[in-house]
This record gives C-alpha cells, sequence and structure tokens, in this order.
C-alpha cells in the first residue's frame, strides 16, 4: 500500500546512485510496512505529473523525493499542481520558515530561493528541520502524497515523520520506537561479523546500519500495539548490541564523537591540546565544531615541518633525524611537548603519511602514529589506513579522539 517515487536526472543518467528510495524503504520496513513499488523519472514536468497520476491500485501513500529545490529544473511542485488539477501558490508560512532559515545563516533571500514557497495551493507543509525546502502532503482521490527534497539528508531528517504519519493515517495504533547507537573503529561489514555471533534480536526489532564515513550509525526500531512492551523489546535487542560492541559503541542518540569527548572532559574538570600533522588541522578544526569547546579545548598546533616540531612542540631534533618524522617516538615526543606547554591535562600528538605520494616500504601511505600523554604516562599507537589523502586524514583524526575517549572511560586502546 506504498510507494516511493524518486525524480531527477542525476538518477535516471545513473549519475546518483537512489540512495533515497533504499533509505525510505528501510525505514518503513523497520516500522512494519512494506512497500510495493519505487519507480524512478527524469526531471520533466509532465513525465512527472504521469508517474504520479500511474499508482498501483493497492497504493494508499506515495513518498516522493527530489525536484524541491531552487533551480529551473525542480519541476516537482508543479508536476504535482498539474497531476492533480491544483495550481501553484505562494505558502506565505513556507515563505517564513525559509526566510528565518536563511536569516539564520546571514543570508537574504534572492528570488529562485522563493520559488521553492511556491507550492500546489491545496498541499499542508511538512517541516524540513535541516535544509530550506519544506516538504508538502497533497490528498487525491483516496491517496496521500508526501513529497520530500531530494538531498538525502533532508530526506533522511523527514522520513521520521513519513512513518509517523502512515501510521496514524492507515488506522495502526502502533507505537514506533528506535534507538541510534554510534560506533567508530568497525566497518559494517565487521560490526555484522561480531554481531553473527549474538543472539536473535526480539522478533519485530530491525537493525539498519547507517554508515556515515568514518563512522556508521546502527539504528534499532521496534514497532507494535503495545509501548512497553516495545520499549521493552528495544531495550533488549539495545543490550544485545551493547554487549557484543562493547567500546567501539561511543554513544546513543544524537551526539558526535567529538561531543561525547567534550562532556568527558567537562565531567572530569580536564582539557586538551593537540600537536597535528598529517591531519593539518583536521583535528582542531572538529573539536571546535562543538559549540563550548574553548573550555576544554586549549590549543591545537599545525606542526607540519620539522622546524616547526622543534620550535612549536618541543621535538628534539635528534629525535626527527634518527627516527624520522613520522615514528612513534616523534608522536610521543608531540603529545608530551604540547601538553608540557601548554599546561593540560591531555595531550595528542599526531604524524603520519596522508598519500598519495611519499610512502616508503617500511612506512607505507597511511602509516599514522598517535600519542596520547597525560597524568599516567603516554600511550603510543600506530596504524595503517587505506583510503584516499582526505579519508586518511578524517581516519587519523577520529582515531585520536577515540584514543582519548577511550583513556579518558579506563577501555583498552583499540586494536584492529
Ligand atoms: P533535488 O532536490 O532534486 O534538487 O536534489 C538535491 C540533491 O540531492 C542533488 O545533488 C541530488 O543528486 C541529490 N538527490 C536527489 N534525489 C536523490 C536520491 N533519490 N538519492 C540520492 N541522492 C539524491
Ligand atoms: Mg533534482
Amino acid at each position: 500500500m506504498i510507494e516511493i517515487i524518486t525524480i531527477g536526472d542525476e538518477l535516471t543518467s545513473g549519475r546518483t546512485a537512489d540512495t533515497n528510495a533504499a533509505m525510505i524503504a528501510r525505514e518503513l520496513h523497520a516500522a512494519g510496512f512494506s512497500v510495493q513499488r519505487i519507480t524512478t523519472v527524469g526531471d520533466a514536468c509532465g513525465d512527472i505529473s504521469a508517474v504520479l497520476r500511474t499508482c498501483l491500485p493497492v497504493t494508499r501513500f506515495v513518498i516522493v523525493t527530489g525536484g524541491l529545490g531552487p533551480t529551473e529544473d525542480d519541476r516537482t511542485a508543479a508536476a504535482a499542481a498539474a497531476a492533480f488539477n491544483d495550481t501553484l501558490a505562494l505558502h506565505p508560512e513556507a515563505l517564513a520558515m525559509l526566510r528565518e532559515k536563511l536569516e539564520r545563516r546571514g543570508r537574504t533571500m534572492n528570488a529562485p530561493q522563493q520559488k521553492q514557497a511556491m507550492l500546489p495551493s491545496t498541499c499542508t507543509l511538512i517541516a524540513n528541520p535541516v535544509g530550506t525546502a519544506c516538504g508538502f502532503i497533497m490528498r487525491h482521490e483516496n491517496r496521500h502524497y508526501l513529497f520530500l527534497p531530494g538531498v538525502p539528508a533532508e530526506a533522511r531528517a523527514m522520513t521520521e515523520f513519513v512513518t509517523g504519519y502512515i501510521n496514524e493515517h492507515a488506522g495502526r495504533r502502533h507505537a514506533i520506537m528506535s534507538i541510534t547507537l554510534r560506533v567508530f573503529g568497525l566497518w559494517e561489514s565487521a560490526i555484522q561479523e561480531v554481531l553473527n555471533y549474538a543472539p536473535a534480536l526480539p522478533g519485530d526489532v530491525c537493525l539498519g546500519f547507517y554508515p556515515h564515513f568514518p563512522e556508521v550509525a546502527l539504528r534499532l526500531t521496534g514497532h507494535g500495539p503495545d509501548e512497553a512492551a516495545v520499549r521493552d523489546r528495544l531495550e533488549q535487542a539495545r543490550r544485545v548490541i551493547a554487549e557484543y560492541l562493547g567500546g567501539y559503541i561511543y554513544a546513543e542518540g544524537d551526539i558526535s564523537l567529538m561531543e561525547c569527548i567534550g562532556k568527558l572532559l567537562i565531567d572530569s574538570g580536564s582539557t586538551v591540546a593537540v600537536a597535528e600533522s598529517c591531519t593539518g588541522g583536521l583535528l582542531s578544526h572538529l573539536i571546535t565544531g562543538v559549540p563550548g569547546s574553548s573550555v576544554w579545548f586549549e590549543r591545537g598546533l599545525v606542526v607540519y615541518s620539522n622546524a616547526a616540531k622543534t620550535q612549536l612542540a618541543g621535538v628534539g631534533e635528534s629525535l626527527l633525524t634518527q627516527h624520522g618524522a613520522v615514528s612513534a617516538p616523534v608522536a610521543q615526543a608531540l603529545a608530551q611537548g604540547i601538553r608540557k606547554r601548554s599546561a593540560s591535562t591531555w595531550g595528542i600528538g599526531i604524524t603520519g603519511i596522508a598519500g598519495p605520494g611519499g610512502g616508503a616500504p617500511e612506512k607505507p601511505v597511511g602509516t599514522v602514529f598517535f600519542a596520547l600523554d597525560g597524568p599516567e604516562g603516554c600511550r603510543v599507537q600506530q596504524r595503517r589506513f587505506t583510503g584516499t589523502r582526505d579519508q586518511i586524514k578524517m581516519l587519523s583524526a577520529f582515531t585520536a579522539l577515540d584514543l582519548l575517549r577511550r583513556t579518558l572511560l579506563g577501555l583498552p586502546a583499540e586494536v584492529q
């Protein structure tokens, strides 16, 4: 009784993989609904209208994504109006939401953006918590059409509304609940491998994998007529997963690794400073992305050259000549140097080879040394990452943060 329609030339040309349809289908399945058909259509207005008018006879709900943007090739609102004998009208509420969002980002509205508030006159709005374009709902004959933006993060943020809406309008009084567990340090396949040894999850609890480089979110969803029973089964599932993945789960809910570390440092009244080489400031950037991080982040240095390592972090020249800049002793000296000079509780040192050039047989591209110096001594780790330069930098920054998290929690350093 549900169909998904995804819209866009980028999908029909194969330039972009249709991740929205899979994501929405997965979420609906987890909430106990099944999808009968998925259709993809290009940006031509007449084609979109035709697809909207040709649903399967059983279909009661149609989820549509794409074509709600500000540009000329975004034609979904016009196509929907044409399909259902409606016209476009300016929705003052949509315009106000749009203006407010742009102003919060310090921008004023331009004419193309204003177009995003021109929607079918009979539609009702769906708020978009992450982007500017509103979603909207149309009723035609006995069907409900829910239109969402194509940007995957926005479509995802609005999917919870969609499952709630369908649950309510399908006359099914099921409670739908979910828990998100955030994992760093294991890829999807490794997580699956570990969970293969775990006992089966309670019958109607679904486990969804949401990889978001460099981490994976695990979403547990349960549904059923009795809210307390759903909560119990979900909690049972959460315990199973937590037992098997242990310290790889860094948080539950909507919280980043950086925020998680900020909380731990605030709770223990401690501070951190970093001296980073191959990550080029990325670690400091990630940390300072957390509002209020000035309380626990003392300073960050980008010590790219040997001279910078010596002058700013006090790395001995002999260490550099003897072991090379990318080495465990230099990582250790960076961590100890920055900790001492900044008088912070914790000092982090990172040095490595992000590639694509610069590798050697004994130190191939992706080799990164991490050190964490603290009240109880210095912990040093060597890792070998694969991926692009950007990916290696991101993995390095996250691994350094995870080493701090594990140390603060008294967990063993991760071994892979
Ligand atoms: P649109 O809302 O059509 O302007 O799309 C905005 C962005 O989201 C574009 O960069 C698209 O490539 C992307 N996008 C649109 N539809 C999908 C989809 N079904 N799956 C993945 N990405 C999409
Ligand atoms: Mg488009």
